[in-house]
């Protein structure tokens, strides 16, 4: 049963935070990342640039913004990228604008990215930055994912496999580490993971305000 929220719910000013859900290709972590985004207004999705092709079914400016490398390169240059790598064989960037802009009107990102863009982002914007780590429960689990996708070829299938090590490697740099065994609970404890960041008292910038309103002082 869903209550009916009462009208005027009082709201505290708080910073947004950049939540950063990264894994081995196959492990799960689109699905979570959709579900969030479908139950909460709150979330904005960092939409990030590549140079490689499209999946079918993806969508330019929805999954990715898809460029050329000579683009890619003029964006690297131009300082456009809060963060960027080079994953498999192909460049990947967040352009910085959108989530600058996010963040200021108070919403949360999400962000879909490697180790290496995790670390980057680590450097700049360290209180603002959550991140979990998501494991697949087995090899094989994860295998069976990658096939199951359909989209990509054989080859692409083994690379991504072979790669999958190496990604999980890095999983002692995040904050929180999730085993995805079951899709609508690594949901809900990633929900409750932004639930619990969100209300820490460094991001409830309004706060004070409100304390001392409540306290009759405002
Ligand atoms: P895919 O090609 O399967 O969409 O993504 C391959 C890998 O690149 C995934 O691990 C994904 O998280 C990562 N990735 C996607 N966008 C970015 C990005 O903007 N920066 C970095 N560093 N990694 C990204």
């Amino acid at each position: 049963m869903t209550a009916t929220p009462p009208a005027n719910l009082p709201t505290v000013a708080r910073r947004g935070l950049m939540l950063v859900l990264s894994s081995p290709s196959g492990a799960g972590k689109s699905t979570i990342a959709r579900a969030l985004l479908d139950r909460d207004p709150d979330i904005a999705m960092s939409v990030s640039c590549t140079t490689r092709a499209p999946r079918p079914g993806e969508v330019d400016g929805k999954d990715y913004h898809f460029v050329t490398v000579e683009t890619f390169q003029q964006m690297v240059a131009a300082g456009q990228f809060l963060e960027h790598a080079r994953v498999f064989d192909n460049y990947y960037g967040t352009p910085r604008q959108p989530v600058e802009d996010a963040l200021a009107s108070g919403r949360d990102v999400l962000f879909d990215i490697d180790w290496q863009g995790t670390q980057q982002l680590g450097q700049n914007a360290r209180s603002d930055l959550v991140t979990v780590f998501i494991l697949p429960p087995s090899v094989e689990e994860l295998e069976r994912r990658l096939r199951g996708r359909a989209q990509d070829t054989e080859e692409v299938v083994r690379k991504r496999m072979a790669k999958a090590g190496d990604e999980m490697s890095h999983w002692f740099e995040y904050d929180y580490i999730l085993l995805n065994t079951e899709v609508d609970r690594s949901i809900a404890r990633v929900q409750a993971i932004l639930d619990s960041e969100r209300l820490k008292r460094d991001r409830q910038v309004g706060m004070a305000a409100f304390v001392n309103n409540l306290r009759g002082e405002g």
